[in-house]
């Protein structure tokens, strides 16, 4: 969804998250208007007393780590997005978050990259990676170096990385502009993107630079079968117009799925691959890869180049230990 997201559940994360957002956010200038970079700032919502409870003690932990965020009554709530449903109960106001079009960002970043020196090559699978060199279609390519960043299809690369598909779809409407103003985003949801269930539904709705919403989320570990299932729609949908129902009067365009690279313990691989010297990691970090691709670059930078990166490497280091039996 291109939602840049400071998420809290580890310190590890939490630092990963709100540091990239960071970088993002001072590159703001530079980037150009195809990247629809706009600040909109996250309104997690509230169903019931409990849930708004559990924002009342995120607020805090925000708020000790520097990022501003806002509890609000159902009365703000309202105000705040008057085409929420009645009956909610409050909700957690982040401004500080933000929205990009991820392809964009990464077509500007890559051409930063070549006019660094780099150079591309598209359309070009990679079959294997062995110490010092990554072969393609017969062809062998010494490497001093190799990142493997293929997301979810990374252990097909290195096998033995802890990272399986985990499948989402999103629906995108025609332009619909001013229906929202903020991400919105049930409380709801992070049960669902850390609980490692079948399959999960939750209300998210992203109004882009476009005037159009696109509306997500599901989770699904099925493997890699990438078809749109109706059912699975049809629950995301019937979920978002329970909190927004405008929804079910707008037009969809277009339904699509992407994977992301799941971890056991939540969290990417970022850095060296002790079995393989030579080779790093930077993969596995399911459903904030957007969010979290500056620092991510950044921290792989540092270590490769033996600099002492801003945030602690060893929470995200690829050889560490995982909880059994979480994947
Ligand atoms: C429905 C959905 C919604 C999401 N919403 C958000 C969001 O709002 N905010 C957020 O921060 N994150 C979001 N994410 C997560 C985010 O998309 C991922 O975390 C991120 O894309 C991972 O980036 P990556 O570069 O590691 O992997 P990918 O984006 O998967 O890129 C890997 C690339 O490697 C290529 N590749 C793989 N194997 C090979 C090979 N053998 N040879 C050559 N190339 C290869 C692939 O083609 C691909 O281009 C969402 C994901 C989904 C599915």
């Amino acid at each position: 969804m291109g939602h840049i997201v400071v998420m809290d559940d580890s310190e590890a994360q939490f630092a990963l998250t709100s540091w990239s957002a960071r970088l993002l956010a001072e590159l703001q200038e530079a980037l150009p208007r195809e990247v629809e970079c706009e600040w909109r700032g996250t309104l997690w919502v509230a169903e019931d007393e409990s849930q708004l409870e559990s924002a009342r003690a995120r607020v805090g932990s925000y708020a000790a780590r520097g990022v501003a965020a806002e509890v609000l009554d159902a009365t703000n709530l309202a105000a705040e997005e008057p085409a929420l449903r009645s009956g909610l109960a409050g909700g957690l106001l982040v401004p500080g978050d933000g929205v990009v079009y991820p392809p964009a960002l990464a077509r500007w970043l890559l051409d930063g990259a070549c006019r660094a020196g780099a150079e591309l090559r598209q359309h070009v699978t990679v079959d294997s990676v062995t110490s010092g060199a990554i072969t393609t279609s017969g062809d062998r390519i010494p490497c001093g170096a190799i990142i493997n960043a293929a997301g979810a299809a990374a252990p097909r690369l290195t096998p033995g990385l802890p990272i399986v598909p985990r499948k989402g779809h999103l629906v995108i409407t025609d332009r619909y502009p001013r229906l929202c103003r903020h991400q919105i985003v049930e409380l709801g949801y992070l049960r669902s993107a850390h609980t490692m269930t079948a399959s999960s539904v939750a209300f998210n709705v992203q109004p882009r630079a476009t005037g159009q919403l696109l509306i997500g989320s599901s989770r699904e570990l099925v493997g890699w079968d990438a078809a749109v299932n109706s059912t699975i729609v049809g629950r995301m949908l019937r979920r978002a117009t329970g909190f927004v129902p405008a929804l079910a009067r707008l037009r969809a365009v277009r339904t699509w799925t992407g994977f992301r690279p799941a971890t056991p313990d939540k969290l990417p691989l970022i850095g060296p691959w002790s079995p393989s010297p030579g080779l790093w990691i930077a993969a596995g970090h399911e459903g904030l890869g957007i969010t979290t691709a500056l620092g991510t670059g950044r921290l792989i930078a540092d270590l490769m180049l033996g600099r002492r990166p801003p945030i602690d490497p060893a929470p995200f280091d690829p050889t560490r230990a995982m909880p059994e039996g979480a994947d």
